[in-house]
């Protein structure tokens, strides 16, 4: 009979040492897994509690903690906007978040009308009252009445000649001028502060330093209407959140 033989017998085996081969023991697997689950419930939390993207704010927050801060979720904001572009966060946006005003372009209006005649030479000469005289609902004027409505202070003064609710990007997959290399060059037409120029490929370019995230280009984009339906709201150029404040 071998010792083994005789220590399983006599019950007397020793109890083994915890294993450290490789460098890692059973404990500290155990840990680093419990650790790691951990960072996956928290990610989790933290991603359901902030929401996965930042939502779009309307005109004049000063930061997203003063903000949140702030806002009492009154909805006078989203109730005064004539352009019926306010809503309210739900679940999707993360919990801190909710009921709390953010913007939506992608409304049932594709309505923008750009003035003609003398208004033209208005537009050239400053933007904004292009957006002041422009009729159609689904992007923002800067009417500043969301603004002046908000009780507390959450929204201040907004100047969108320096500052931005978000910042226009082409979705190539969406663009019809990517998938015809030229044939619509609606955004650049419309925009009214002259960020989006036609480049020598005949596709749309975006200038982050004069968009301001108006939505008009999102509104007068013709993608989701000439082109198959790809399971979005998107169009071939949306506004994403990038926070108000231009980078210096
Ligand atoms: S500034 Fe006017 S158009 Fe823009 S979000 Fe506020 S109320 Fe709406
Ligand atoms: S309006 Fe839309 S489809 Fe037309 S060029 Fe601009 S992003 Fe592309
Ligand atoms: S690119 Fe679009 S969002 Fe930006 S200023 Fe022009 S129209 Fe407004």
């Amino acid at each position: 009979m071998s010792d083994l033989d005789r220590e399983e017998l006599s019950g007397s085996r020793p109890e083994q040492p915890p294993s450290d081969k490789g460098g890692i023991s059973r404990r500290s697997l155990v840990v680093g897994g419990i650790g790691a689950v951990a960072l996956v419930v928290l990610g989790g939390a933290a991603r359901a509690t902030a929401g996965e993207i930042a939502p779009i704010r309307p005109p004049g927050i000063i930061d997203a903690d003063h903000f949140i801060a702030t806002c009492i979720r009154c909805d006078r904001c989203r109730t005064v906007c004539p352009k019926d572009i306010v809503v309210t966060c739900g679940l999707e946006d993360g919990i801190i978040n909710m009921r709390t005003p953010k913007l939506d372009f992608y409304g049932d209006s594709k309505s923008y009308r750009r003035p003609e005649g003398k208004d033209q030479e208005a537009i050239k000469a400053d933007p904004y009252p292009n957006l002041l005289v422009a009729a159609g609902k689904g992007y923002c004027n800067f009417c500043h009445l969301c603004i002046d409505n908000c009780p507390t202070g959450a929204l201040q003064a907004f100047d969108p000649n320096t500052q931005w609710l978000g910042e226009a990007v082409i979705d190539p997959y969406l663009c019809i001028a990517y998938e015809k290399l030229g044939g619509c060059e609606k955004c650049a037409d419309y925009c009214p502060f002259g960020a989006i120029t036609i480049d020598e490929n005949r596709l749309p370019v975006v200038d982050p330093s004069k968009c301001n995230g108006c939505g008009v280009c999102v509104n007068i984009c013709p993608s989701s209407t000439y082109r198959t339906y790809k399971g979005s709201k998107k169009r071939g150029i949306n506004i994403e959140s990038t926070g108000q404040d231009r980078p210096s």
